[in-house]
């Protein structure tokens, strides 16, 4: 499917999802942080994948390995023994760091480990065997390559990379064994076709990995934000409110919320047009955002000329400040409002309150919080407006 000329994606532009859904992706690769973000992601989702193909490699890898006991003359038994062993113990020492959730970083690299000693462990197999039983099957080296493609969680450039280095190695180790060339072409086309199907299967399957992986954040964008503004929407700030009100609590930190109303909106609306007042709540929302600033801050569109500010870690006098600040700063774009009783630019009102939740302190107190904000942004109105009440 194209997104190229999708109305709806359009519509939410720009937005580093929808432009990379619109730009496309066929060469499976993203822009720079979007991918670092998207091997994070792939990382994550594919964590316990990997351990339960560990867990089967490991099953097949000792299923062979008695199977070898009855197609193997007792002479090679053993060489083949001593590398079924040395796999094993290698995927076991993997195993347990990859288990560990601290060595995430080392995930791909580990899983590629693995699947490569697998496949190269498979190739001396067989070669050992060729070299007593020309007919000792090789076809389980496709059996890693697929696992490779399509249950490891690997990406398709590391599936296919260590798939070449195990069909290298394959190769070699025939050479070596002195494989008839007439077999050894035989058993080389085979596998290459194997791994042709391989290699398209996983692109298609990573293709859409990428797309679900934009479109579910794209999504997660859409439900969190305001469209007209940009800014969080009421559904996000509750969330983080619940989250900073506990994290208030644990760092003994203080809160602050910051109610704005814009002042005589209605009046802007009928004078200038819905359209102009559509602008302005986007230039207000540009000025609450300079004043949340810090990473857990957060300016949110409560609905309609309605805003809000949430500040991390601030007193009561840094609260009111901020919040006079930010008053001035929308008073000082002097937005011509001339239908206004109060002043000849765009103002707003401000309600602010502040708590620093003691521990054991109910989640219920939190809207008193936002209770007291309301109390003081309606007092605010009822003394002429254009301040801010703490
Ligand atoms: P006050 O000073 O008491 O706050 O008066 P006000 O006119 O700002 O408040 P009121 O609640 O009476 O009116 C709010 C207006 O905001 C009414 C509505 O038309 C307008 N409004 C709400 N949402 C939007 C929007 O998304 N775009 C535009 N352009 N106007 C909106
Ligand atoms: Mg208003
Ligand atoms: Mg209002």
């Amino acid at each position: 499917m194209s997104y190229s000329n999708i109305a709806w994606l359009n519509d939410v532009r720009p937005n580093p999802y929808a432009d990379q859904l619109a730009l496309g992706f066929r060469q499976l690769r993203f822009a720079p942080s979007l991918e670092r973000e998207y091997r994070d992601y792939f990382l994550e989702e594919n964590f316990d994948l990997k351990r339960i193909a560990l867990s089967v490699g490991l099953v097949i890898w000792l299923a062979f390995a008695v199977l070898d006991f009855y197609l193997v003359s007792s002479e090679t038994r053993w060489w083949l023994l001593a590398v079924r062993l040395g796999v094993l113990v290698l995927l076991l020492g993997c195993g347990v760091l990859m288990i560990q959730r601290r060595h995430r970083n080392l995930l791909a690299p580990l899983s590629l480990t693995c699947i490569g000693a697998l496949g190269i462990g498979a190739g001396a197999v067989v070669a050992i065997a060729h070299r007593s039983a020309p007919s000792f099957p090789y076809e389980g080296l496709l059996l890693v390559c697929m696992a490779a493609y399509f249950l490891v969680g690997l990406r398709l450039v590391e599936a296919l990379g260590v798939s070449l280095v195990i069909l290298v190695a394959y190769v070699g180790l025939e050479l070596w064994a002195g494989l008839p060339w007439v077999r050894l072409i035989n058993n080389l086309l085979f596998l290459l076709f194997g791994n042709l199907a391989g290699a398209v299967g996983c692109y298609l399957l990573e293709f859409k990995s990428r797309e679900q992986f934009l479109v579910s954040r794209l999504m997660r964008v859409l439900a969190d934000h305001d469209s007209l503004t940009g800014l969080c929407n009421r559904r996000s700030f509750n969330r983080q409110l619940e989250r900073l009100w506990r994290q208030a609590q644990r760092e003994q930190h203080g809160l602050a919320l910051l109610l704005c109303d814009v002042d005589h909106f209605k009046a802007y609306n009928d004078r200038y047009g819905h359209q102009a007042g559509d602008q302005v709540l986007q230039q207000v929302a540009r000025v609450l955002e300079d004043t949340a600033r810090r990473p857990l801050d957060m300016a949110v569109r409560l609905g309609g000329e309605e805003f809000a500010v949430l500040l991390y870690g601030i007193n009561d006098e840094e609260a009111r400040y901020c919040a006079e600040k930010l008053r001035d700063a929308l008073e000082r774009r002097a937005i011509r409002h001339e239908a206004s009783p109060t002043a000849q630019v765009l103002t707003m009102s401000i309600g602010v309150a502040c708590v620093r939740p003691g521990p054991g302190m109910p989640l219920d107190r939190l809207y008193e919080l936002y209770e007291q904000a309301d109390r003081a942004l309606y007092e605010g109105k009822a003394l002429g407006r254009n301040r801010v009440v703490a």
